[in-house]
């Protein structure tokens, strides 16, 4: 199954034979993503399997695993994250067919007839999956420099739970 992963490949045909592809791809080739990263050291595990459905839709799906390393929005210091992407992707030709897309896909839009380049769709698919805000699980500042306006403390400051309401009203009744 470990075949060497090809740098470009034409989805339709890989669709009509059900092909599947299976590797690593390199941080490294994903401009987009590195400004994102705090380093782009590390790999990408890959799955893809390529088919077409009952109703005659070219798909592809896949599942990326990769640990990157972001930049903590809050202590600005580099934090790990693992990410696992579970993409279902039908393959269309123009943007005019993604209408008619049943609703379990994303539209994998290819523009030409030219191959399209592997790292590229699961470079956007690693996009799509960064948190907006990455932060540390932990809090990664002392508690006086973050406390001062932090939302996170929000949750500390939660009224009382429903169900103490509830046992209230019961004792009205
Ligand atoms: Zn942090």
């Amino acid at each position: 199954m470990h075949q060497k992963l090809p740098q470009e490949l034409d989805p339709f045909r890989y669709a009509q034979n059900g092909l599947e592809l299976e590797g690593e791809l390199q941080l490294l080739s994903m401009n987009r993503l590195a400004k994102y990263l705090h380093n782009d050291e590390g790999v990408v595990d890959i799955t893809m399997k390529f088919d077409v459905d009952e109703t005659g839709t070219p798909y592809m799906r896949g599942q990326f695993q990769v640990t990157l390393s972001l930049n903590c929005e809050r202590c600005t210091q580099a934090m790990d994250l693992e990410l696992k992407v579970d993409s279902l992707l039908a393959i269309v030709k123009s943007e005019i067919k993604v209408e008619g897309l049943a609703e379990q896909y994303e539209p994998w839009v290819i523009d030409t007839n030219d191959l399209v380049i592997l790292s590229s769709v699961v470079e956007d698919e690693l996009i799509l999956a960064l948190p907006l805000v990455p932060r540390h699980d932990h809090d990664c500042l002392p508690e006086e420099v973050w406390s001062a306006g932090d939302d996170l403390n929000v949750e500390e400051e939660k009224p009382a739970s429903p169900f103490a309401v509830l046992s209230a009203l019961k004792v009205k009744n």
